[in-house]
């Protein structure tokens, strides 16, 4: 018998949801993760919604998902976003504090007695007679451990970090999430088993620290926050 029904590579909002869903359908659950202290992690704006992505966050709530639930108990401020213009562009967006965001979701899952953590790196995956072997390796600080699992079904939930790479300015570099390690054997082992693979380009332009300074509001916690009581963002 294989070790898991379920196993997630990547425990960021994708792989926490897939995670929790198949523990609900009562599967034995392996969830895999780079580091443990990254968990639904928010690499950048720590908002959950806005435009379009307000929807889907609401679609997940309905259908019994985690970051609905994970934002009402995190949230700082909750707002719904043009409302000045017509309702097909409203949209409810929160911030959240993106540590406190990150730890919740985190204990929401190790609360689920169905869910195992792997803390390493998958770098390697095969088929192998109707499941999947998958090759981990722990590190720490001093020393790698290597382990070999097997799971019926395989959710590859890795992000930006599958041969990731970074550009700034002129300079490119492999990265998964800024300061962060990307996946590249895993990239490898996935294209050696057979699965085409392409790039989704994410541009982030940033603004200079002079000009941001000159569009904050200082006073901006008196006046924007609006607090929702319950639903999510
Ligand atoms: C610089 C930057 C800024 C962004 N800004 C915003 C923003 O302002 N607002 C917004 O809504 N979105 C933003 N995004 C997009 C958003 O962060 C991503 O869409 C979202 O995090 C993707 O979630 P995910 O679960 O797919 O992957 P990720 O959050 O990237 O998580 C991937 C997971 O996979 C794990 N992993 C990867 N490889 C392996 C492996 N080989 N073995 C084991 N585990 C592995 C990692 O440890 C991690 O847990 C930004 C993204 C980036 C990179």
């Amino acid at each position: 018998m294989p070790d898991f029904d379920v196993l997630v590579i990547g425990a960021g909002h994708a792989g926490v949801e897939a995670a929790w869903a198949a523990a609900q359908m009562g599967c034995r659950v392996g969830i895999c993760t780079l580091s443990n202290d990254t968990v639904a992690g928010m690499p950048c704006n720590p908002a959950v919604g806005g435009t379009a992505k307000g929807h889907l966050v609401r679609e997940i709530d309905a259908l019994g998902g985690l970051m609905g639930l994970a934002i009402d108990a995190t949230g700082i401020q909750f707002k719904l976003l043009n409302r000045s213009r017509g309702p097909a562009v409203w949209s409810p967006r929160a911030q959240a504090d993106k540590r406190r965001y990150g730890g919740w979701v985190r204990s929401a899952l190790e609360a689920v007695p169905g869910i195992e953590w792997l803390v390493g790196e998958v770098y390697g995956i095969r088929p192998n007679d109707q499941v999947w072997s998958l090759d981990i390796i722990h590190r720490t600080h001093d020393s790698s451990q290597k382990e070999s699992v097997s799971a019926r079904k395989v959710i590859v939930a890795t992000g930006t970090f599958l041969n990731g790479l970074i550009h700034v300015g002129p300079e490119t570099f492999p990265s998964g999430r800024y300061g962060e390690e990307s996946s590249t054997a895993l990239a490898e082992s996935i294209r050696t088993i057979g699965f085409r693979m392409g790039r989704l380009l994410l541009v982030r332009l940033r603004k200079p620290h002079s000009q941001l300074e000159r569009t904050m509001n200082p006073s901006f916690s008196a006046g924007g926050a609006s607090r929702r009581p319950t639903t999510a963002a």
